[in-house]
């Protein structure tokens, strides 16, 4: 370019002239060999900067079309000091976009460095090598060679992983500790609230598990009724065979019981030799089921005695009354409680 220029003005001050550039056969030759390397400037600038390399390959095919052998020297020197320009432009224009880039990659290096400091916080276990970790990293930013930076990224990078990783698997046992803790709690829980739910001796449900039921029903507001079902001188059978006889009469009056109740009838033990059961159903169909289960669950026994087996004929009394709407439990138990006195008396009088 600059010889061109040189050769046109050298031509003009001895000419004395303004020079054409006309004709001859090397002034075709270099102005074409002065287009192709405007162009092949173009392109090397897309591959050095392709982010900004386009629009001065741009200008400078403008410049290309722009030269012919006709050109005055005054558009010539025009046409120079355009083609300056542009590369003058799109170096500092580069240099530019590189610094930004370098201070790009040295903010992300300052995150991480921060990123990594966060993490070695929550877990002290790390924080040696962590720290050393993020210190290095605050370095790597501040270091202008390329092929440093990038052997420091790598090192701490590897070092940041294994750091990660071992925490990772610390993480791990300690949750796979507290999953085995509170898998164990579940069952226990799981273990008490069956123990609370079951009477241990008759295997039948608690009154606390009964008490649930009673409110859950009032709670629903669907139709129900309870049933106090009350042995008639229990008393009498542990003081004549004892205490075992009687549990096992318990247990036996427990069985016939389930036997003859629905498996959707709650059947619990209130206590001592008392039952309470709850049926799903009106107070007609109930009195039939009442009616049913005093046939089955009274009549003989086959007792274990203190010296083999004791017959005893057993009776109970039963008490029902239907959930009227608004009844508290505790109004609910005391009628059905009434009902049960009633007819225990009632039978003593028959009896008497
Ligand atoms: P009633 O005809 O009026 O119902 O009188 P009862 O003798 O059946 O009832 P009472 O309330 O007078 O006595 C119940 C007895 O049951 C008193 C208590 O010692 C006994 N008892 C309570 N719990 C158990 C138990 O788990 N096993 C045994 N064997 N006896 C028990
Ligand atoms: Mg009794």
């Amino acid at each position: 370019m600059i010889s061109l220029k040189k050769y046109l003005e050298s031509q003009q001050a001895a000419s004395g002239a303004t020079v054409e550039l006309s004709g001859g056969d090397l002034l075709p030759a270099v102005v074409d060999a002065y287009g192709s390397a405007l162009l092949e400037m173009g392109h090397a600038s897309l591959d050095a900067c392709p982010g900004m390399g386009d629009e001065l390959k741009r200008h400078l095919g403008e410049f290309k079309s722009g030269l012919s052998t006709g050109m005055s020297s005054a558009a010539l020197s025009a046409t120079d000091t355009g083609v300056k320009e542009q590369l003058r432009g799109w170096g500092r224009g580069t240099a530019k976009h590189y610094q930004q880039k370098a201070c790009e990659v040295k903010e992300m290096l300052l995150m991480m460095a921060r990123t990594a400091e966060s993490v070695s916080a929550r877990d002290q276990r790390c924080a040696g090598q962590m720290t050393e970790v993020t210190e290095r990293l605050k370095v790597i930013a501040s270091l202008e060679d390329l092929t440093e930076i990038r052997a420091s990224i790598e090192k701490s990078a590897s070092e940041l992983k294994s750091s990660i990783d071992r925490m990772t698997a610390e993480g791990k046992a300690v949750l796979d500790q507290l999953k085995e803790q509170v898998t164990s709690y579940q069952t226990e829980l799981e273990e008490a609230e069956e123990l609370a739910s079951r009477d241990a001796l008759t295997g039948l449900s608690s009154r606390l598990y009964v008490e649930g039921q009673i409110e859950k029903r009032m709670g629903a507001g669907a139709p129900f009724c309870l049933a106090i079902v009350d042995i008639d001188r229990f008393k009498k059978v542990n003081d004549d065979h004892g205490h075992v006889t009687g549990d096992d009469l318990l247990k036996q009056f427990s069985t016939e019981l389930r036997s003859a109740c629905r498996a959707t009838d709650v059947i619990g033990r209130w206590g001592g030799d008392e039952f309470i059961l709850l049926f799903d159903c009106g107070l007609a169909e109930a009195e039939g089921q009442s009616e049913r289960l005093r046939k089955w669950i009274c009549g003989n026994y086959a007792v274990r005695g203190k010296s083999g087996e004791v017959k005893l004929r057993v009776d109970a009394s039963i008490g029902l009354a239907a959930h009227a709407a608004g009844e508290e439990m505790k109004e609910l138990l005391a009628r059905a409680d009434a009902k049960m006195y009633e007819e225990k008396a009632a039978g003593r009088q028959k009896v008497a």
